[in-house]
């Protein structure tokens, strides 16, 4: 084996070690759901599901992410993913 065709495979293991760790640590975070007993959801009065007629983190202006997906990030909670169906007390109607 040459030198250098060691070195691609050396080079080639270590990018697909590190795209296995960043793979995980992605999936990692956005597992993390809001816990509704967590002190600031708590606050924030956040449930999974709403109670109020019309309001969902869906049409939420504050939600991020993919619409459609049904846990999504937003910028109240960050780090954690809200439920589209979920809503809290800092829930303001996402503009048209
Ligand atoms: S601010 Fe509240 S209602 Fe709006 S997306 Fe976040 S958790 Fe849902």
């Amino acid at each position: 084996m040459t030198t250098s065709r060691r070195r691609f495979l050396k080079l080639s293991a270590g990018g697909l070690v590190g795209l296995g760790v960043g793979g995980i640590s992605l999936n990692a975070v956005a597992a993390e759901q809001v816990d509704p007993e967590n002190p600031q959801a708590k606050a924030l009065q956040y449930v999974h599901k709403s109670a109020k007629e019309g309001q969902h983190c869906a049409n939420c202006m504050l939600v991020q992410g993919n619409a459609g997906d049904v846990w999504r990030p937003c910028g109240i909670f960050p780090g954690k993913l809200v439920n589209s169906e979920g809503w809290c007390a800092a829930w303001a109607k996402k503009p048209a």
